[in-house]
């Protein structure tokens, strides 16, 4: 009888202990992906804004950028959200 409640207790407590852990880890997740708004935003080229001078299209590591229009227009299944383009933008253009 003592070695099936000491067994109950043991399990018990792995079961608590796992609880904790995997609560620990979504928090950590989640605290993650709030704080690294770069990764997880989607750049986009006004167009109205846009004069073409071309230097986006010239930091992008990532060949994102599609410049066989008027205009440039982002990739959005190349791109890598590194934010070169709009920190090079001189119109601010690109959000
Ligand atoms: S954010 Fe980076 S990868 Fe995306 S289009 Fe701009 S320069 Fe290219
Ligand atoms: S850097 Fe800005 S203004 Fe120049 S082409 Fe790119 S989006 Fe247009």
């Amino acid at each position: 009888m003592k070695t099936l409640s000491l067994k109950y207790s043991v399990n018990k407590k792995l079961i608590n202990y796992f609880l904790l852990f995997t609560f620990m880890f979504i928090v950590f997740q989640l605290s993650v992906s709030c704080s690294n708004p770069v990764a997880n935003n989607i750049y986009e080229i006004d167009q109205s804004d846009c004069t073409a001078c071309g230097k986006c299209y010239d930091v992008c590591p990532s060949n994102a950028i599609d410049y066989t229009g008027e205009k440039p227009m982002i990739i959005q299944s190349k791109c890598t959200s590194c934010g070169n383009c709009a920190n090079v933008c001189p119109e601010d253009a690109i959000h």
